[in-house]
């Protein structure tokens, strides 16, 4: 399953306006937020305003956008695989290509854009560069997706999201999207050894203990197998460290950072990244020089999203007591996660940065931190009072 947050949405029209016309001509589905459920620990979240999604399967949303950019008129593709970089004066000056004669596409700019598995750091290092180094954390996630018939009379929900604290006895996250083609997309999450069922008796099975608009999902007639996935770890590539690059050349998308895939953010990070390159190239007088401010830009974006994933994957890794400067933060963290359940204005601020269209740093400033106390000491009482009347 992917989801396109809307943080990336918003990039990619600028890049491509109309895109979210033209997917919901397409067959895409636009929803509001009344149409969305999100569940944390079996419990009903508010609905705040700001969930307002583009909903398409990733083959959908890509094939558009790879179709808007063919169509560009400066665009031309080379179906070859790329094997190397050529050089001249420190910079780079052209990809070398698997074709049967070793051809070389000439270039002034390269953009690495490939993917999770780049050998960009390898050619790097064989060509006497330094390559960058790289961050792992490990993350053990098993993923389960399986698609389903959408009926006429299909749930009015179009987008609902469950989500299990760390000490929730529970184990499954779990997601669901209706996309184009009249098609239920519905996602089972967990980590380590506990992986979701492949079989459909099973993966149904499992959605019954999930909240009723999965079961109800679950339900309806299957589309296909059960597509399961492992990530071990989550990557990061440091090129913004590097002190020896040639000139001409960036990194951008799952090449520089793959993440958590639970938090929604790589397809989103791309687009941000590539607007980072647009402020770059826009800015520099001279694109063929070494690309050190872009890689400044870029690190906003990739610490950001980075920092978001990988501290909830550190605490529920965690074995020892962390540092009080940790655990203070955490603190804090916690009391907006649960503020979010409860609170429509703490929720959307939450959204904000869940869907990459704000900082994370927004979540501390002073007024969130202090509605999201409220709100919980509000909610406890709420509760207390309501569990002496029964
Ligand atoms: C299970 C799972 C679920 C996910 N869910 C979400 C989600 O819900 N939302 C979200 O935003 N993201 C999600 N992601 C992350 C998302 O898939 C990636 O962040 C995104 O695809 C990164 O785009 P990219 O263009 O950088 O890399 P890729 O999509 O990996 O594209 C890289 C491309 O480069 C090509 N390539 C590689 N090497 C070469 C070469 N030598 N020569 C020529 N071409 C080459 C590859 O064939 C590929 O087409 C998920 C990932 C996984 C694994």
């Amino acid at each position: 399953m992917h989801a396109l947050l809307p943080g990336g949405r918003s990039q990619i029209e600028r890049w491509f306006p109309g895109f979210g016309r033209e997917a919901v001509e397409q067959g895409a589905l636009a929803s509001e937020a009344h149409q969305s459920e999100q569940w944390i620990d079996d419990e009903r979240a508010v609905s705040a305003p700001n969930v307002v999604l583009l909903n398409g399967s990733r083959t959908f949303m890509e094939g558009l956008l790879r179709r808007r950019t063919l169509a560009l008129p400066n665009v031309r593709l080379v179906p070859d695989a790329a094997t190397g970089l050529t050089y001249r004066d420190g910079r780079v000056s052209g990809v070398r290509l698997s074709t049967a004669d070793d051809g070389v596409v000439p270039a002034d700019f390269v953009v690495d854009a490939m993917g999770r598995s780049s050998r960009m750091a390898a050619w790097l290092e064989r060509d006497g560069w330094q390559a960058p180094p790289l961050e792992r954390m490990q993350i053990d996630v098993n993923y389960a997706t399986a698609y389903f018939a959408r009926s006429e009379d299909a749930p009015r929900v179009a987008v609902a999201t469950s989500r299990v604290s760390p000490d929730y006895p529970k184990k499954t996250h779990a997601a669901l999207t209706a996309v184009e083609n009249g098609r239920w997309m519905l996602l089972q999450m967990t980590y380590g050894e506990d992986r979701p069922p492949q079989d459909q008796d099973g993966f149904r099975a499992r959605c019954a203990d999930l909240p009723p608009v999965f079961a109800e999902v679950a339900r309806s007639e299957p589309i296909g197998e059960v597509h399961t996935f492992r990530l071990a770890e989550a990557r990061r590539r440091r090129y913004d460290t590097l002190d020896r690059i040639p000139g001409g050349l960036v990194s951008v998308g799952d090449a520089v950072a793959s993440f958590n895939p639970i938090y929604g953010q790589g397809m989103s990070s791309a687009a941000l990244h590539a607007s980072c390159l647009s402020e770059y190239l826009c800015a520099t007088s001279d694109a063929t020089g070494v690309a050190t401010r872009f890689f400044e830009l870029q690190k906003v974006v990739v610490d950001a999203a980075w920092d978001l994933s990988t501290q909830s994957d550190a605490q529920r890794l965690e074995t020892g007591r962390p540092p009080l400067p940790v655990r203070v933060q955490r603190a804090l963290v916690d009391q907006v996660l649960a503020a979010a359940v409860v609170d429509i204005p703490v929720a959307t601020a939450f959204n904000e940065v869940a869907f990459m269209n704000a900082h994370p740093s927004t979540l501390a400033a002073p007024s969130v931190v202090l509605r999201s106390v409220v709100a919980n000491v509000r909610a406890r009482a709420r509760a207390a009072r309501s569990s002496r009347r029964t």
